[in-house]
């Protein structure tokens, strides 16, 4: 396969477990079935390499996932707008979204490591660090044009949150917007909100949220009105 058929062939398949996700969801809609952890990883490492012309090493390396042009590259997915995990200082750094829906990314992040290095916050229980998505859109518009790794099909530039599960009429009211209910909020039990799951809570008039503990890892659902004050009910 060339790379294009490649591409092609991975964004497919994307489309299909999207597919396949939501059908899973719409019969069980107590439980969240999104794609997680290790498959969005690989895929974003994937569809990224092919569409900068990175090498990617057979094994991943402590800090890298591979080399473009003599530069080594850190490439990190996301599916959210909340915050990406950092172990180390990458030389370049490459962040993309991975837009489920077009079984595409869309670049976050392009530059070198050493100018969001310091906006990093460190996760004690867990001995790693993270950046807000929205703080490094921000630095990304600062990066010079030669700094950049030179993508070799065209990248779109992430637009915003994408709301990938919208689809029945439960829908958070204006006036009730919290900060709490924002993507990406953490509140002070380090549980961070992953969106709204656009369905009924347990609780009368309330939506169901996804939340993520930023401890352990685990993801479950709580009512909009209990997103400041949940804790991980596997950790905490
Ligand atoms: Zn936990």
């Amino acid at each position: 396969m060339t790379d294009q058929e490649k591409i092609n062939f991975i964004s497919g398949k994307i489309k299909e477990i999207n597919a396949i996700t939501s059908e899973i969801e719409e019969v069980f809609p107590e439980k969240s079935f999104k794609m997680d952890g290790i498959l969005i990883g690989n895929i974003v490492e994937v569809l990224t390499a092919h569409m900068y012309g990175i090498t990617l090493y057979k094994q991943s390396e402590k800090t890298y996932d591979g080399e473009v042009g003599g530069r080594k590259v850190q490439i990190k997915g996301t599916q959210g707008n909340g915050s990406i995990v950092f172990r180390d200082e990458p030389d370049y750094l490459l962040v993309e979204y991975l837009d489920k829906e077009n079984g595409t990314i869309q670049e976050i992040y392009n530059g070198p490591g050493s100018l969001v290095w310091p906006f990093r916050s460190y996760v004690p229980s867990m001995n790693h660090y993270t950046i807000r998505v929205n703080k490094l859109r921000e630095l990304d518009e600062t990066v010079a044009d030669e700094e950049r790794i030179k993508a070799t099909v065209p990248v779109q530039k992430f637009k915003g949150q994408k709301q990938s599960i919208v689809r029945s009429e439960f829908k958070p009211s204006k006036s009730k917007e919290r900060k709490t209910l924002v993507e990406g909020y953490i509140n002070r039990n380090n549980q961070e909100n992953r969106g709204c799951l656009n369905k009924p809570g347990n609780h009368y008039n309330q939506v169901a949220y996804l939340l993520h503990c930023n401890c352990c890892g685990f993801e479950y659902e709580a009512n909009g009105c209990d997103v400041a004050i949940r804790k991980c009910p596997k950790c905490m």
